[in-house]
């Protein structure tokens, strides 16, 4: 049993306030969980130096799906790498909502992601028309094919993040039962993806209103391997006291 995986996603929040407030909450503590934080692209450079000598991973919230050019506003694999990222997010929902990215693009932003060395955590889920009409499975099926479809993981480490979008800031969480459940579908469909050995090594994580009062629950699933939090996250010791129950 791997040790779990916590990441934090700020989303578009914090500041030097909350990284310097957050450095000094982490590096304190040794946790056996394995933690993640994703910052605004800005503070990633400084946040790599401040944790340099802890086990926090520092990743960014996107990635762009060029490899360089005259694309304004972007930011590439490479580059994340480069500055010390060691994961990226990929197809959050507010990403797919708001900025129209789709399927196709996140095939291709996970390609850019495992080139550079970087772990992509590509974010899946169904909102809450979809839910509500039983179509859970189908939007997983075809989020999970058409980013997925024909990669090869060459041993390097790929997350999946199920954040059904109809809980994610609304602090109804889908019930531990529900995600273990999601889950267990993921898990099917990488291993006919990946094939079942490769399927077994993916972390997959859950997001959507997380907060230390249902992170044991949902962590004591079988099939949960971490979480992936947004508010709770830009609480300091709210997310380290969620990265101790991870423990
Ligand atoms: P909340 O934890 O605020 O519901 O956000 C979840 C999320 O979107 C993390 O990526």
């Amino acid at each position: 049993q791997r040790a779990p995986l916590v990441v934090a996603n700020w989303k578009l929040n914090g500041g030097t306030d909350l990284m310097c407030a957050s450095v000094a909450s982490f590096v304190k503590k040794r946790f056996k969980a394995a933690i993640g934080i994703a910052p605004p692209y800005v503070y990633i450079s400084d946040m790599v130096s401040f944790l340099r000598n802890s086990n926090i991973m520092v990743g960014s919230q996107n990635v762009s799906k060029f490899a360089s050019g005259a694309f304004t506003g972007e930011t590439s694999a490479q580059m994340l790498k480069e500055v010390g990222c060691g994961f990226c997010l990929i197809g959050h929902s507010e990403r797919r909502q708001v900025f129209l990215e789709n399927d196709a693009s996140c095939h291709t932003k996970i390609e850019r992601a495992l080139a550079a060395g970087l772990m992509p955590i590509l974010c899946v889920g169904e909102n809450s028309q979809q839910h509500e009409l039983g179509l859970t499975h189908d939007i997983l099926y075809r989020q999970l094919h058409q980013a997925l479809d024909g990669v090869s993981l060459q041993g390097q480490r790929l997350c999946i993040a199920y954040e059904p979008v109809w809980a994610i800031g609304t602090g109804k969480a889908a019930s531990a039962a529900q995600v273990q459940e999601v889950h267990e579908y993921i898990r099917q469909e990488l291993g006919a993806i990946l094939g079942a050995g490769v399927a077994g090594q993916v972390d997959i994580l859950y997001g959507g209103s997380v907060k230390k009062d249902n992170a044991a629950e949902l962590l004591a699933m079988p099939n949960v391997d971490g979480l992936l939090v947004g508010g709770a996250s830009l609480d300091p010791d709210h997310f380290a006291e969620i990265c101790a129950i991870a423990n």
